[in-house]
């Protein structure tokens, strides 16, 4: 897919997070080139064009690193979630090296970072996260590990065995890690079996497992049109299916000693995700 990219110059780097874990949220970029179809951030991120365009378009914050270097100096530190609204490490960071610049920011000032990505690019930032360990978790999102599937959801973002191996090596390297298994879509990678084959990748690693259902909606109708489609029932996440699904992670987690947890616990299901997503 071509991706059109636009550079443009900001007036804040951190924004507040409403989650619990996180109190800041830091976005080197706006729009995300991998494309998930069933991405929520589409709903939240202002620049012109790359809601519409998701995945097509992205927006680089080239003067964001020095915007957090004065920022860091006045706000409280915290925990920093890198990012909540775009793909840290999707490939135009190779080149920009923004996510890079900007841990080091906020590792060296003391903030705590939790590391959120599809990509095994953040296997290049090892040496940084690694130097820094009591201040760094990374996650990496596994929805699935049939790679047909993942084509299906997340065009252009990196295979799933990318993930895998990328989460191998931050583990090695002796990192905090988690897998985020979300969102679980009914029928298309609700199986125990499908569920039972990420849980694996986590013992394997080491790692937690956070879990989380997809909710439908309104603008994501478009992006999702011709999955539902052909997978309707992924639109009736019924409280009945998602009990099942929980219980399905959490025996399989208790079987092979992961531990595991819903990424948004239901209390904080009533704040609204734009508040979660640090808009
Ligand atoms: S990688 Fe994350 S931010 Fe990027 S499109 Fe997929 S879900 Fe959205």
């Amino acid at each position: 897919m071509e991706v059109r990219y636009e550079r443009v110059r900001v007036s804040h780097a951190l924004s507040k997070s409403g989650l619990p874990d996180l109190d800041y949220a830091f976005n080197p970029y706006a729009g995300c080139s991998h494309g998930c179809i069933y991405c929520y951030a589409r709903a939240f991120t202002r620049y012109p064009g790359v809601a519409e365009n998701w995945g097509r378009v992205v927006f680089i914050k080239e003067n964001v690193v020095e915007v957090l270097e004065q920022e860091v100096k006045r706000v409280r530190r915290g925990v920093v979630g890198v990012s909540t609204i775009t793909d840290p490490y999707q490939p135009v960071e190779v080149k920009e090296e923004l996510t890079r610049r900007g841990l080091e920011v906020l590792l060296e000032n003391g903030f705590r970072v939790s590391v959120q990505t599809k990509s095994p690019l953040v296997t290049r930032d090892i040496d940084l996260l690694a130097s820094h360990r009591p201040l760094v978790d990374v996650g990496l999102t596994i929805t699935t590990l049939d790679y047909s599937v993942a084509r299906l959801i997340e065009p252009s973002a990196p295979p799933p065995n990318a993930r895998v191996e990328a989460l191998r090596k931050l583990a090695s390297a002796g990192l905090e890690t988690w897998v985020f298994l979300g969102p679980i879509i009914r029928g298309l990678n609700d199986s125990k079996d499908s569920i039972a084959r990420v849980v694996e990748v986590a013992f394997e690693t080491g790692s937690k497992l956070y879990y989380d259902y997809y909710h439908h909606r309104p603008e994501l109708e478009a992006s999702m049109g011709r999955l539902l489609g052909r997978y309707p029932q992924a639109l009736s996440a019924s409280p009945g299916w998602r009990e099942r699904v929980r219980a399905t992670v959490e025996k399989l987690c208790r079987e092979t000693g992961v531990t595991c947890a819903p990424a948004f616990p239901a209390a904080e299901r009533s704040r609204s995700i734009a508040e979660f997503l640090g808009r």
